[in-house]
């Protein structure tokens, strides 16, 4: 048996967005085998339809596989768009003038004194905006200063200086990071996807351009009234200046939170970013939250079979920053090596991995969590410090529930945790937590019959040696318990205490 058979097994996470490179079968099965453990549907575009035939060929490729693949679904949130350009776009120069109105321009692009005059998806924003405040469009490359408000209401205009140009085209991201924004948590559209996603049973739902925990609640209390009982974790997205002054409240209200670096790092200033990042790492983990890191991490892979140096220490630190998942977005949406991205990303999670384990064996104790006496919280610290002193090679448990197993992985124990689940619903959502291997077995039917199945098991693919500890954690009767209470050591060939089956 190689030394290692636990190095088969990832602890870091992929989450690799579908797009128009990507959404075939064939190409999500290759994902999949390159490593993809999750996939982002982003609802910023394409149609419902194409999402469903998207969801549908996701749920084939795990069935056809045989292995859990999660599907989270980006809701776009209030994000401003420009609207009304022609398909060529339009050449902005510095020191140019232009507008932009909550009415409707009225010859072509020209209206009110002046040569060009835009609209967008919202227009709230267009009676909030100050002057000497910044508009910045396509990610930041163009770059505007408000010259005032020259009308309000229905017929609001306001007027810009371009400080620096640049091709603008249709549908391009505007970003206010100086303007204190009115607009909603949820669009219209996004109460649309949010009950798509129910009703496909979606794994995870992340919301944009939160602001504040109110917005990520505002969501939760739309899922409640969908579905009496929810399941569906919320990820709530850090973009936004004003979310990072509310960052423990955001982070106690979700289920997990993605550093959304895209937006993040044009709403503030870029040279913030990595310190920032490290700052919410650190708060998920002492919260126990599922942390994401997303955004530009291979993204010379768009066009390139090889990433940079650069991009390779990126997804490395963001590993070691304490991340769980580290995300792909136009690397395997709309670029040309989908497949060469995610087996780039599985051998950079690979090698960090390895050097986690590597280091002496450490508890990264969620300590809010701790503060907070809960109790299957407090047992997972119990596993995770006996399979710390005996130096364990496996944490096992039976999910009836997923709790206890996001306890176990908020240790970031550097060890796999084997969740076994007859549900597939529930390992379907451990997918984007570090250290968890969800595996698909029958109900046991009782605590012994269980031992003696995992220990079958993991012989029987090579992955444990004789005498070597197991630690288990387990609730009795194994089939009904929601949060296990006992701490279990078998020894590999030992008798099993409780009895068979
Ligand atoms: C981001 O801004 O980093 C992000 C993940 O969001 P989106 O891709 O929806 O812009």
């Amino acid at each position: 048996m190689p030394a290692n058979q636990q190095d088969k097994f990832l602890l870091s996470k992929i989450l690799a967005t579908l797009g128009p490179a990507s959404s075939d079968k064939s190409t999500i099965l290759r994902l999949a085998q390159a490593g993809a453990h999750a996939f982002r549907i982003n609802f910023s575009h394409g149609t419902l339809e194409q999402h469903e035939k998207t969801y549908r060929l996701i749920r084939e490729c795990a069935e056809e596989l045989g292995m859990p693949l999660g599907i989270l679904g980006d809701l776009c949130g209030p994000k401003i768009r420009v609207n009304n350009l022609p398909p060529e776009g339009i050449q902005l120069k510095e020191g140019q003038i232009l507008s932009f109105t909550t009415g409707t321009p009225k010859e072509g692009l020209a209206c009110c004194g002046s040569d060009i005059c835009l609209t967008s998806n919202f227009s709230e924003w267009i009676n909030e905006i100050t002057e000497g405040e910044h508009a910045l469009l396509d990610d930041g490359k163009i770059r505007l200063r408000c010259l005032g408000v020259t009308a309000s209401g229905s017929d609001g205009l306001v007027r810009f200086e371009v400080e620096h140009g640049g091709k603008l085209t249709q549908g391009k991201g505007i970003n206010l990071p100086e303007t204190q924004l009115s607009l909603p948590a949820l669009t219209d559209h996004d109460y649309q996807c949010v009950r798509f996603a129910l009703q496909h049973d979606f794994d995870f739902l992340a919301l944009s351009f939160v602001k504040d925990p109110e917005d990520t609640q505002a969501l939760r209390r739309f899922i409640r009234r969908e579905d009496p009982d929810p399941v569906i974790p919320i990820i709530s997205k850090i973009e936004r200046p004003q979310a990072l002054d509310k960052l423990e409240s955001i982070i106690q209200v979700s289920d997990g939170i993605m550093v959304a670096r895209g937006d993040l790092g044009v709403e503030i200033d870029l040279a913030r970013v990595p310190v920032i990042q490290k700052h919410i790492l650190k708060l998920c983990k002492e919260f126990g939250k599922t942390a994401i890191v997303a955004t530009q991490m291979l993204e010379s892979m768009i066009q390139s079979p090889v990433p940079t140096r650069a991009e390779v220490s990126d997804v490395a630190n963001a590993i070691f920053d304490g991340a769980d998942a580290v995300m792909l977005s136009g690397e395997t949406a709309v670029g040309q090596w989908p497949v060469e991205a995610v087996q780039v990303m599985s051998r950079i999670a690979r090698r960090a991995n390895e050097y986690q384990r590597s280091l002496p064996l450490s508890l990264n104790l969620p300590q809010k969590q701790i503060e907070a006496r809960f109790g299957s919280a407090a047992l997972a610290h119990g596993v995770c410090t006996v399979a710390a002193d005996l130096d364990a090679r496996f944490v096992i448990l039976w999910c009836n529930h997923e709790k206890s197993a996001y306890d176990l992985s908020s240790y970031h124990l550097s060890r796999p945790v084997l969740a076994y689940s007859d549900q597939d619903s529930i390992l379907q959502r451990l997918v984007l937590s570090y250290g968890l291997q969800p595996i698909h077995c029958e109900q046991p039917t009782g605590i012994g019959g269980f031992i003696r199945f995992v220990e079958n098991d993991l012989n029987q693919k090579g992955y444990i040696r004789q005498g070597e500890p197991l630690v288990f954690i387990l609730g009795y009767p194994i089939t009904q318990v929601k949060v296990p209470t006992v701490i279990h050591i078998h020894y590999t060939g030992e008798p099993i205490p409780f009895g068979q089956p």
